[in-house]
């Protein structure tokens, strides 16, 4: 018989260097999402883009190794080694988060060379760096067989003045097809005139890249000869990438990123926490910038015994109505905690509100009965009195707390008995106030989206105007979609105007409808 020591200490930690890629964080590796998503201690950079910080648990330490306001480092080289040793000497998961790829110009190898010395066991995990990334998203192939055959990766950080430098500008200046310059704001018309004495053409194309592969991207073009003024005039700063050699002039054909119809505008989402992502997605895939306020905050009810009720007599109903997802996660909650599951809802039919609610009941197993052709609470008791329900029906509707009283009204006035059974309820959440009501301010915000009645109000509450006028001079140059007839209800009653309405209420249609509006019109909301 063995016994255990409580006091065992834990095994020596792992330190993984691993790539963020340039900015956009769908350039992450598997690999380095997998590792983020064990880290116990994180140290990432400015580079890195806070949203990977997502993968990595809650409960892991977070360590902020990059630049402070006013372009003070947080912690030194020296520093951020030691943080690296002593948190996995610990025994702890170390990942360290560095923006593009941690060999290029990011001291990875100097990291890497510390925890050689003391002896501790480390990965290393490639990044999509970032001049490969702003060459690709300006629409520059790097290399191109009708062009060059060559690249090569300079840093523009040393003073190239010095008397000995580590670049030989003379070489290079002709020696290499492509020249990607890093760090090259500050000293951008020593590094053109140096190309330029050393024989490249001061007419070669020359494009900077600002933020690449963000929503925040910019780029310029110009020459050798031009692109201080145009940078100096564009007031292009650091993070940004010089991009020297002809294949610059293929941007003309292939320029994409910044081409797509919503890049550049600024998009409030608000939805759920948990129904956030598709329509972010969407919104993403045609450039949008989103800013996503959860305005709506899904927590259970705090009484449950109208519901177990029903579940007790489920028998005596014809139908059982579905008119959200919520509704079907927080009834399936419950029916399960009380020890029951599908089987005990044999019986009653069953309506969907729409297709999402429809696919949601098919993971428990349920078939939908009814889908109305209008995906709306009027849509559904429309279909319903269509399908006979009316003078003796008995139906029960689990739904949330606060809800629209159309379905439940109609269904009544027809003469059916209907259990209203609230399952979950809304709650604006706390914090982040400040921040909407600054951007709303500065006029940051180009879009707001409304998936729903209740995104309206809260999003309202949240802005918190004190009066009707402070609220319409905040929104007066915001664009306004709302996903259907009765959110575009909900907006207009609180003196709005409905911008962008899809004719079907689903967000497939709203971000088509959204894209559709800014090719018509693209000046149209900011005059
Ligand atoms: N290891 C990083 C580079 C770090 S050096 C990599 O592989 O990309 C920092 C410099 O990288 C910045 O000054 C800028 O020149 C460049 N850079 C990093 N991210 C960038 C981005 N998203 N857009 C443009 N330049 C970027």
């Amino acid at each position: 018989m063995t016994t255990q020591k409580t006091d065992q200490k834990k095994p020596a930690g792992k330190v993984y260097l691993i790539g963020a890629g340039p900015g956009d964080p769908g350039l992450i590796t598997l690999r380095g999402k997998y590792l983020l998503e064990r880290a116990e201690v994180v140290v990432y950079d400015y580079l890195a883009n806070k949203k990977l910080l997502n993968y990595v648990p809650k409960t892991a330490k977070f360590i902020y190794a990059g630049k402070k306001g006013g372009g003070l480092h947080a912690y030194t080289q020296e520093g951020i080694n030691q943080l690296l040793v002593d948190h996995a000497k610990a025994g702890n998961i170390v990942v360290r988060l560095k923006g593009g790829d941690p060999f290029i110009f990011g001291r990875g190898g100097e990291e890497i060379e510390e925890i050689v010395a003391e002896g501790i066991d480390f990965e290393v995990v490639p990044g999509v760096t970032s001049a490969t990334a702003a060459a690709t998203y300006a629409g520059i192939p790097i290399t191109h067989r009708d062009y060059t055959a060559s690249v090569a990766f300079v840093t523009g950080h040393e003073d190239p003045t010095k008397k000995y430098s580590n670049i030989q500008w003379d070489k290079l200046a002709t020696g290499a097809g492509t020249i990607v310059i890093y760090m090259g704001i500050k000293t951008l018309p020593l590094i053109t005139k140096k190309l330029i004495d050393y024989g490249r053409s001061p007419d070669t194309p020359v494009a900077v890249v600002r933020w690449a592969s963000t929503p925040q991207q910019r780029s310029v073009e110009g020459t050798l000869a031009t692109i201080t003024e145009v940078v100096q005039k564009a007031d292009i700063k650091p993070p940004a990438l010089v991009i020297v050699g002809e294949v610059v002039k293929l941007r003309k054909t292939i320029d994409w990123y910044e081409k797509r119809p919503l890049f550049d505008k600024r998009v409030v989402v608000t939805r759920t926490r948990e129904q956030a992502s598709e329509l972010v997605a969407k919104l993403e895939e045609h450039g949008a910038d989103c800013l996503e306020y959860s305005t709506i905050h899904i927590e259970p009810v705090s009484d449950y015994t109208p519901l177990d009720q029903a579940f007790a007599d489920i028998k005596q109903y014809q139908w059982i109505l579905f008119t959200s997802l919520n509704a079907v996660t927080y009834f399936f909650k419950r029916l399960y905690q009380s020890g029951l599951d599908s089987r005990s809802l044999a019986g009653p039919k069953i309506a969907a509100v729409g297709k999402a609610t429809a696919e949601e009941l098919l993971k428990y197993g349920l078939r939908a009965d009814l889908i109305p052709q209008r995906f709306t609470g009027e849509g559904l008791a429309e279909a319903l009195l269509e399908s006979k329900v009316g003078a003796g029906s008995k139906i029960l509707l689990p739904r949330a707390l606060r809800a629209s009283e159309v379905l439940p009204e109609t269904l009544v006035d027809a003469g059916a008995d209907v259990d209203v059974v609230p399952v979950y309820q809304n709650v604006p959440p706390q914090g982040r106030k400040e921040e909407l009501r600054d951007q709303l301010i500065e006029g940051d915000i180009d879009l707001l989206t409304f998936t729903s009645s209740s995104t309206v109000t809260n999003f309202l509450s949240m802005v918190d105007a004190k009066d009707n006028d402070e609220l319409q001079q905040l929104l007066n140059k915001v664009t306004i979609a709302a996903i259907g007839p009765i959110t575009a209800k909900t907006v207009t009653e609180s003196g709005l105007q409905v911008d962008i309405q899809p004719e079907s209420y689903t967000i497939n249609d709203m971000v088509n409808t959204i894209v559709d509006h800014y090719k018509n019109s693209p000046a149209k909301d900011k005059e």
